[in-house]
């Protein structure tokens, strides 16, 4: 079914056909009901932006400053994380540099060049290692201390359902409940200085929607994906929920939709652990040296003995 006589952009899995002007507002208010729904703003925030110059980063980022505009006391600063991803990262801070230009919105990056002394091509040439367990550990580590720096009261981040379906799908294939427990809207199981506050604006907007909001509304005109990505567990994770999605429609919603109804308990089973801080570092840690220094260590012994 057509919303209207305008040329569709989009068929939503309800089968509902809709043009450009009709999804950009249902993609909005989505994302306004979501950020209500789940209280993921106060009044008040002096509110960080992960952005990688891809096409949820911008998209959230664009939302969050509109919502800025109508709430002046919401103030956005925009942190991008370089990981040295010759020929993908490279290309993605560009366009992230060249959207906060346009839009006169503070751009922080830190690398891990210059924080680690290596950038991820050089560590992956070094260390035998999937390349995202390491990446996805150096860039958490980074976001959080440096949003502390900054004194952010909250990161936005761009992960969308098809994010959230994929890491529950993954943590219940490794047996990590726990990891599971801090997923959600609102990141983390307890309120701690040590951590910044991560929320997820497009928490119900699934991949397609997303990537359709950021090509007709023009924030991206050309689309880049990691060479790293195939390599991933999540990668295969996510063909098979994108090949479920297709045969059984509305499949990526259930996933979120029931996990939402069971993650309060989940939340309150774990919140009990006590945070622990790294020993080396000081930053937050589920164990006595946290998993960045842990690495950090590695690197430099096997560069040592080279
Ligand atoms: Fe890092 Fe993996 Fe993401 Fe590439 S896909 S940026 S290697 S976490
Ligand atoms: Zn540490």
């Amino acid at each position: 079914m057509n919303c209207c006589n305008e040329k569709p952009v989009i068929e939503l899995y309800s089968g509902e056909k809709l043009c450009k002007n009709h999804f950009t507002y249902y993609f909005q208010n989505k994302v306004f009901k979501t950020i209500r729904q789940f209280e993921l703003l106060g009044k008040e925030e002096n509110l960080g932006v992960a952005l990688s110059g891809g096409k949820d980063s911008l998209t959230v980022l664009h939302l969050l400053i509109r919502l800025s505009q109508q709430n002046p006391k919401i103030k956005i600063n925009a942190i991008a994380i370089d990981e040295g991803i010759k020929g993908y990262r490279d290309k993605t801070l560009e366009k992230a540099k060249e959207f906060c230009n346009q839009n006169n919105i503070k751009l922080n990056i830190f690398s891990y060049k210059e924080e680690f002394g290596l950038t991820l091509d050089e560590m992956l040439e070094i260390l035998d290692i999937k390349p995202c367990s390491i990446c996805g550990i150096f860039r958490r580590y980074l976001l959080n201390k440096k949003s502390k720096e900054l004194k952010l009261t909250k990161l936005a981040t761009g992960h969308n359902l098809d994010d959230e379906c994929q890491s529950i799908l993954m943590n219940q294939l490794k047996n990590s409940i726990e990891a599971s427990a801090r997923l959600g809207p609102k990141v983390g199981l307890i309120h701690d200085d040590k951590f910044v506050q991560r929320i997820k604006p497009l928490y119900l907007c699934t991949e397609k929607e997303v990537t359709t909001y950021a090509f007709v509304n023009g924030l991206l005109d050309e689309f880049n994906e990691c060479p790293n990505v195939p390599q991933s567990f999540r990668a295969q994770v996510r063909d098979m929920l994108n090949s479920m999605e297709q045969k059984f429609p509305g499949t990526k919603y259930s996933i979120v939709n029931s996990f939402l109804q069971i993650l309060p308990l989940l939340k309150q089973q774990f919140k009990g652990e006590a945070l622990k801080v790294c020993l080396k570092c000081n930053e937050p840690s589920a164990n006595d040296v946290c998993n960045t220094c842990v690495y950090l260590e590695k690197l430099k012994r096997k560069i040592e003995v080279r």
